[in-house]
């Protein structure tokens, strides 16, 4: 009988120590220990014992269920852990590994200028103002002092939507509906797109992009106008930039001028930036025409005011060193990149 436990206990703590799931070692708990198990049926066998042998034998059994089930119970902790581990191991997310980094974006190099000039601007007391890109010929021409025969008209080839409405050729018609609503005092700044029907090339676009400045009040003069774009230039151009005033003729200003900056690349010794000359041409002003003034109801006798009109694609060009307007339209990644 003590033969058979041990025998019976070895194999069996053989097994246990050997099996490699918890359902494995519930089969041999069952088959060792269960109500029809090995170690249990050798319990029923005592009874074929002399009575003097039985409680030896009962201790013996005893002693071999207990070291059985401690074994069990010390295997099915070991199974445990490791089945907790290969768990923890399997689901484990690094979050801490390297993402591929998505790509930043940069500004569009107008809109940087255009930041900047709106900025300028209204650090000096301009009001920023938006208006429609789809206008009517009253804004866009006639309220600009360019009637219907007027032989401006065929300065700009106009995009018509009907007889009557088209797509702004010049951000002044915006200035008009300002002039309509607002009593002077004025002073506004209104960025945008206007719209051309001009072949694309280095220095045309059908779209483009200006930025028109209105001030109206008592008493202002060319002098105003001259402070205010000597300020400018200074900004953009450099400190020691000089500004220079050459007679031209627009619609809508009298007496109208263009507006040359002194070249910062040569200071003005002549380069192939400013083709020789010494001076880069940076925009197109004037006193406001009486005839505007009064279109939208403000008395020119008692007012009087200037405008002025950035070609803000040209400006971009020349701060930024772009050869042709094409590429500022054309959203080669490569070239825009350039301005992260
Ligand atoms: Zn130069």
């Amino acid at each position: 009988m003590e033969e058979s436990v041990k025998i019976l206990t070895d194999e069996s703590e053989a097994k246990i120590s050997s099996c490699a799931t918890i359902s494995d070692l519930n089969d041999i708990r069952v088959r060792v220990l269960g109500k029809n198990g090995e170690l249990t049926a050798l319990l029923k066998s005592m009874k074929d014992l002399p009575p003097e042998k039985r409680p030896q034998a009962g201790k013996i059994v005893n002693a071999a269920r207990e070291k059985l089930e401690q074994a069990i119970a010390a295997r099915q902790a070991e199974l445990e852990q490791i089945e907790l581990d290969k768990r923890l191991r399997d689901e484990k997310i690094d979050i801490s590994i390297d993402m591929r980094q998505p790509a930043s974006g940069g500004l569009h190099p107008l809109t940087i200028m255009r930041n900047r000039i709106t900025e300028f601007f209204s650090s000096l007391g301009f009001v920023i103002a938006d208006s429609p890109e789809i206008e009517t010929d009253y804004y866009n021409f006639e309220a600009l002092n360019i009637p219907a025969d007027h032989p401006a008209r065929e300065m700009q080839d106009t995009f018509f939507i009907t007889e009557n409405i088209l797509l702004r050729s010049q951000t002044s018609a915006g200035q008009v509906r300002m002039m309509e609503k607002v009593k002077p005092p004025i002073k506004m700044l209104s960025p945008g797109r206007v719209f051309r029907a001009d072949e694309a090339d280095a220095t045309h676009s059908p779209v483009f992009h200006q930025v028109e400045g209105l001030v109206v009040d008592k008493g202002i003069t060319m002098c105003d106008l001259k402070g205010i774009l000597d300020l400018f230039a200074q900004k953009f151009f450099g400190k020691n930039t000089k500004t220079r005033f050459r007679p031209s003729y627009f619609p809508f200003t009298e007496p109208s001028v263009e507006v040359d900056a002194s070249c910062s690349q040569c200071g003005g010794k002549g380069c192939r930036v400013c083709k020789g000359t010494g001076w880069i041409e940076i925009l197109g002003a004037g006193m406001v025409n009486r005839n505007v003034l009064q279109n939208c109801g403000i008395n020119p006798d008692e007012y009087t005011g200037f405008a002025f009109g950035v070609g803000l694609d040209r400006i971009t060009n020349i701060i930024f060193g772009i050869n042709s307007l094409r590429t500022v339209f054309e959203n080669d990644v490569r070239f825009l990149k350039q301005f992260n």
